[in-house]
């Protein structure tokens, strides 16, 4: 069973999510090499005997039996659309090799988004859990006007594609250095006004969409692109004397490319290509993150050194929470994924 967040304030949380062993999985005999002893705990049993299990821990551990409500519930999600709310720019993201589950937490099961089902069907995944969460706080502060930007880009082999406007996957969008607003951001992108959860949800939809579309005619498969939603969220508060005073928050969802895609060093030409920008983001990602969570070392931050990175700046600095979900196979067969996942997420956070 899952276990509370530390009430701490802490402004990068890791979590686990562990996904079920598939039926595939089970039809060829393969068994769970890991344990959970106890809070926010997993225990990697080794395959040979004369290997030691290995022991990590992190904010929370999500067991196979975890629910999508779960992982709303339990994994400080909450905590980022309240700071969403009050201005903080905010990230969620999940790493872990292709297959392990981060679409599935993400966004629920193949398809289930694209289908046209309600917000409210069973089975959606954290993102359509959250909107719906963030329309539960607005609705709380009656006293506040709120003004709702949601925008939704894919980054593939370095280059930026607005995943809700299609032909931009001929000619990629710029990331750019604002000097008013002091942050990247992306250059044309498009963002719809979403007054309702609809709205937001229609963004989710259309983006699924397109990407599924765009990824066959790159003949790319999505295990190599990092998608990235944003929710951008303006708070105008109405003081004394009729003074207006604004806040403008965000929270991104991320789904990375397959971790795996990090070490494909024998591969060549175009797939050499694209591991080397993968490896990159996804190195300089937890990089980044080791060096924010380590309180004590605060110096340079290269988050120029990716675009994912640059688009996650405001969010993994000071002024925001990040939330990083590693998601897990248990089986044998992925153990050395696995490994490297679980070392991964325990570099980003020391508990
Ligand atoms: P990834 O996005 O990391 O490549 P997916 O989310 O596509 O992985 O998951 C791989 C497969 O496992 C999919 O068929 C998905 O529906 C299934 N799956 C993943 N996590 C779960 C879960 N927690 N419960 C049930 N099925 C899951
Ligand atoms: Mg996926």
């Amino acid at each position: 069973s899952s276990t509370t967040l530390n009430a701490d304030e802490d402004n990068i949380n890791v979590v686990v999510r562990v996904r079920p062993i598939s039926e595939k999985e089970r039809s060829c005999g393969e068994r769970t090499l890991l344990e959970f002893p106890g809070k926010g705990q997993v225990v990697c049993h080794n395959t040979t005997p004369s290997q030691k299990a290995k022991v990590f821990s992190y904010n929370v551990v999500f067991e196979p039996e975890a629910t999508q409500e779960d992982i709303l519930e339990y994994s400080g999600v909450k905590r980022l659309l309240e700071m969403a709310v009050e201005g903080f720019s905010c990230t969620a993201f999940c790493y872990g090799q292709t297959g392990s589950g981060k679409t599935h937490t993400l966004t629920g099961p193949p398809g289930l988004v694209e289908s046209g089902a309600s917000p409210f069907a069973p089975g959606h995944g954290l993102v359509v859990r959250s909107f719906v969460h963030l329309f539960r706080l607005i609705s709380e502060r009656p006293e506040s006007h709120f003004i709702l930007k949601a925008s939704f880009l894919e980054i593939y082999n370095e280059k930026v594609i607005d995943l809700l406007n299609p032909g931009s996957a001929r000619k990629p969008l710029q990331v750019r250095w604002s000097k008013e607003s002091r942050g990247f951001y992306v250059e044309n992108l498009f963002t719809v006004d979403c007054e309702t959860l609809d709205d937001l949800f229609a963004v989710l939809e259309e983006g699924m969409r397109n990407r599924a579309v765009g990824a066959h005619a790159m003949n790319a498969h999505s295990s190599r692109s990092h998608t990235l939603l944003c929710v951008r969220v303006r708070r105008d508060l109405r003081e004394d004397a009729g003074v207006v005073c604004s806040t403008h928050g965000k929270i991104n969802f991320v789904d990375l490319a397959g971790s795996e895609m990090t070490k494909r060093t024998h591969s060549t030409g175009k797939t050499l290509e694209e591991a080397n920008n993968i490896n990159r983001s996804l190195m300089v990602l937890g990089y980044c993150i080791a060096q924010l969570s380590d309180g004590k070392k605060r110096g340079h931050i290269p988050y120029r050194d990716s675009k994912l990175t640059k688009l996650l700046a405001d969010s993994l600095a000071g002024n925001g929470v990040t939330l990083m979900i590693a998601c897990i196979a248990p089986t044998r067969s992925n153990l050395s994924e696995t490994i490297n996942t679980l070392r991964y997420a325990a570099r980003a956070k020391k508990i």
